[in-house]
């Protein structure tokens, strides 16, 4: 099934169906007990059907409620999600997530509240909890094989940076230059990226530590000498003489896949999100590397990706008044 805002629309018409909806691509009928883990459970049916009275005014609600048949708690396809407590329409959210999985670009909180008819706040909100959603799982394996490694300035001034990297499009104003490391595993085409403090050799070998095999990968990288130190551990380390206006070393290196990246996450951010600060940018980069590792995948796949991610993943911050 293609999955759009329209089929949505058709076959989601009721915040019964958008429940029904998101179980159904997150526990492909069999419902997992949000709270031990154990995968029977009995649907508690509402007496009239289709709602349930909750709440102290006993107003009819059309959550689906289960109740697990080993630890006998109650829980429903949003317990202990990145949707957990949410009082914005399941609806809504599939929608906004059809649209975020949908935009290349990613989708500003403007265009959610305008379109959703919700608060700034929420709008903001929402986008942040599905970014968490887009994280990649924790105990995700390491990189290996041919490993591609470049680093950016994200919101930077431009005179502050190397003449190679400068583009015509600036960042907020007085905002500081973040450094960003980008890996990308050339066979899966899976990019990780995170914030750095500073491009110290210290720092990239850290970094490729963490997330590369190195011992079973090649890295290619620019010419920066900075990646010397940490290139040594790799089989192979091949560099692309950017400076001397190379773009693919005589041994076939390139940071080409890298700097497609990049281009991506500069335009969306100037073009979509406008200024990013420092203390989000690590969302933003869960975004778009889940993005870009998604690529080939349809929308609906990566839907369905993003929604098998939403668990066990509540935020700790506090919800602002209005969610
Ligand atoms: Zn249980």
């Amino acid at each position: 099934m293609k999955l759009t805002l329209r089929t949505l629309a058709d076959q989601v018409q009721t915040e019964g169906d958008a429940y029904a909806f998101l179980e159904d691509l997150r526990w492909h009928g069999n419902p997992v007990c949000a709270h031990c883990g154990h995968d029977k459970a009995y649907f508690l049916t509402p007496k009239n059907g289709t709602t349930r009275a909750t709440g102290p005014n006993r107003t009819m609600s059309p959550r689906r409620v289960w109740k697990c048949a080993k630890c006998r708690r109650q829980f429903s396809v949003l317990t202990n999600t990145v949707f957990h407590g949410t009082k914005v329409s399941i609806r809504s959210w599939l929608m906004v997530m059809v649209q975020m999985c949908a935009a290349k670009n990613g989708i500003s909180a403007r265009e959610i509240e305008r379109m959703h008819d919700v608060t700034p706040e929420t709008a903001w909100y929402m986008l942040h909890r599905l970014r968490e959603s887009m994280r990649r799982d924790p105990l995700a394996g390491m990189l290996q094989g041919v490993i591609v490694a470049d680093e950016t300035y994200i919101g930077g001034k431009e005179k502050n940076k190397h003449a190679s990297r400068r583009d015509s499009h600036a960042m907020g104003r007085g905002t500081h230059q973040v450094p960003v490391l980008s890996l990308v595993e050339r066979e899966s085409g899976e990019v990780r990226s995170r914030v750095l403090p500073r491009v110290t050799g210290a720092n990239l070998e850290q970094a490729l530590k963490e997330d590369v095999i190195a011992e079973r990968s090649v890295l290619h990288t620019d010419g920066l000498p900075t990646y010397r130190r940490p290139g040594r551990a790799f089989i192979e380390h091949s560099r692309v003489d950017h400076e001397a206006g190379e773009y693919v070393s005589p041994t076939g290196a390139t940071t080409n896949h890298v700097e497609g990246f990049f281009s991506q996450l500069k335009r969306s951010i100037d073009g979509t999100h406008h200024h990013v600060s420092v203390e989000h940018l690590p969302r933003y980069l869960d975004q778009f590397d889940f993005m870009y590792s998604t690529r080939k995948l349809s929308d609906s796949a990566r839907m369905e990706r993003m929604i098998g991610q939403a668990g066990g993943r509540r935020l700790s911050y506090k919800p602002l008044t209005g969610q």
